[in-house]
């Protein structure tokens, strides 16, 4: 595969952008290797600027849920941005995606829109922070909820202590304000509770973490999160950024508030908690910058101008970002959520057969139709069950995979997404691709 084209305009990215990337993890320094610089998408289809083609299983870390350049999607956009970029005043396109989100999420009444998922889920700890009068902010490890100061911490080791730094440029004061701890540690969290519970402002989590890959939470434990913060007079945040409207039309708290019938013939019960703030981010934009802070009123209207916690944005509520985001729900039916759970284990059969043929240790774990595969034999419940897996197995893999045309995250931490636009050909692609990458995976786990 000739990359000369994407080498060349990384070469020239590096004299003028930190690592020649505007996030880190598209600089491939976990997997080693140049990253490719793309120029056009076509539904399950994405193009390098050499001209290689590729079935893309990143998807923009899960907004481009209904595949590249959607026809409908871009004719909105167009339409939009004819009218105007931006007015830096209300317009009815924020109105309609508000509504679109209150109609599918019971528990939200009100919606903030702001346009990252970090800075979704700064308002959410800085709302937390005002309505409970407390400073400490508990997350666990290997869940991920953007790059703000606060949330930049994580424990090296299990236990439960004090949050160190690990970025420079973190103060101590913001550290020590959040704790971390291990994920699906009952233990932990209660013992934490039990010790500090007056001090919490809110326990933050994702409903199914999918930044470490894809490690889903033990039955009872989002239940045990609610229960304790309800308690202790904290907040439960739930951060449905990569989960929300993906997992189902209403995300992953719909999902397990309203289990579809086969699940509840497994003998599952439906879950009943309910988090105080929910953010989301994602594929509320499709491929836009759009995110959004949400929840009831009673907490919502903390926010300025009704409230005195102040938040703001000069392209918060963009037309033409939540006219894509809009178009993008819209498409979000019935028949695209099962098209995705479909895709999602048709994918992941496929690479599991590949690696098993080959005798590569792997664990494929889901999360509805969100999945990864960790290079192990033994099933991840932690960060550090995650960080115990084979990173070479997979990084071997994954090159392996872009050379044969198939583009998965460029790290062994991440969740791969599927969209509504793979087809048939793309699965056998990805049998093809993956029969020769489990060979090479292989070699390096051998
Ligand atoms: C992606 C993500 C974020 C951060 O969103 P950005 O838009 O990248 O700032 C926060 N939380 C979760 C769970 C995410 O997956």
């Amino acid at each position: 595969m000739n990359i000369s084209g994407s080498q060349a305009w990384h070469e020239r990215a590096q004299r003028v952008i930190p690592g020649g990337v505007s996030s880190p993890v598209r600089a491939f320094k976990g997997v080693g290797g140049s990253p490719r610089y793309f120029v056009r998408g076509e539904g399950s289809q994405i193009w390098d600027v050499d001209g290689n083609q590729y079935v893309d299983l990143v998807g923009s870390w899960g907004p481009m849920i209904l595949g590249h350049a959607h026809p409908q999607v871009v004719a909105k956009v167009t339409e939009a941005a004819a009218l105007s970029a931006s007015f830096g005043a209300p317009s009815p396109n924020e109105v309609l995606l508000a509504e679109e989100m209150v109609r599918r999420v019971s528990a939200v009444e009100r919606v903030r829109f702001v346009s990252s998922g970090t800075e979704a889920v700064m308002t959410a700890i800085r709302l937390a922070r005002a309505a409970t009068g407390r400073n400490v902010i508990v997350k666990f490890a290997g869940c991920y909820h953007g790059h703000s100061d606060a949330l930049l911490v994580q424990a090296g080791s299990g236990v439960v202590t004090l949050g160190l730094p690990n970025s420079p440029g973190v103060t101590p004061g913001q550290a020590q304000d959040t704790v971390v701890l291990p994920y699906n540690d009952f233990d932990a969290l209660r013992d934490l509770f039990a010790h500090r519970g007056g001090e919490i402002a809110a326990v933050i989590t994702e409903p199914a973490p999918a930044n470490m890959g894809v490690v889903s939470p033990i039955i009872g434990f989002n239940g045990e999160i609610s229960k304790l913060t309800k308690a202790a007079g904290a907040l439960f945040i739930l951060d449905e950024v990569m989960t929300g409207f993906r997992i189902s039309s209403g995300g992953w708290w719909h999902a397990v508030q309203n289990p579809p019938q086969h699940i509840l013939d497994e003998g599952f019960a439906p879950e009943t908690w309910t988090p105080d703030l929910f953010t989301y981010g994602k594929v509320i934009g499709g491929g836009y910058p759009v995110a959004a802070v949400a929840g009831s009123a009673k907490i919502m209207d903390l926010l300025a101008p009704i409230g005195n916690v102040y938040q703001a944005g000069t392209l918060s509520g963009n037309p033409v970002a939540t006219a894509a985001g809009l178009a993008t729900l819209e498409l979000c039916d019935a028949n695209l959520y099962a098209t995705l759970d479909t895709r999602a284990k048709q994918t992941g059969r496929v690479i599991s057969e590949a690696l098993t043929a080959e005798g590569v240790a792997h664990q494929l774990q889901t999360g509805g139709n969100l999945f990864s595969f960790f290079f192990t034999d033994k099933p991840v419940r932690n960060f550090a069950d995650a960080q115990s897996q084979n990173v070479a197995a997979f990084n071997a893999f994954f090159h392996a995979m872009l050379e044969n045309g198939v583009s998965l995250p460029p790290s062994a931490f991440e969740a791969w997404f599927v969209s509504g636009a793979i087809t048939d050909a793309d699965i056998e692609k990805i049998a093809a691709a993956a029969k020769l990458a489990a060979k090479v995976a292989a070699k390096v786990s051998a």
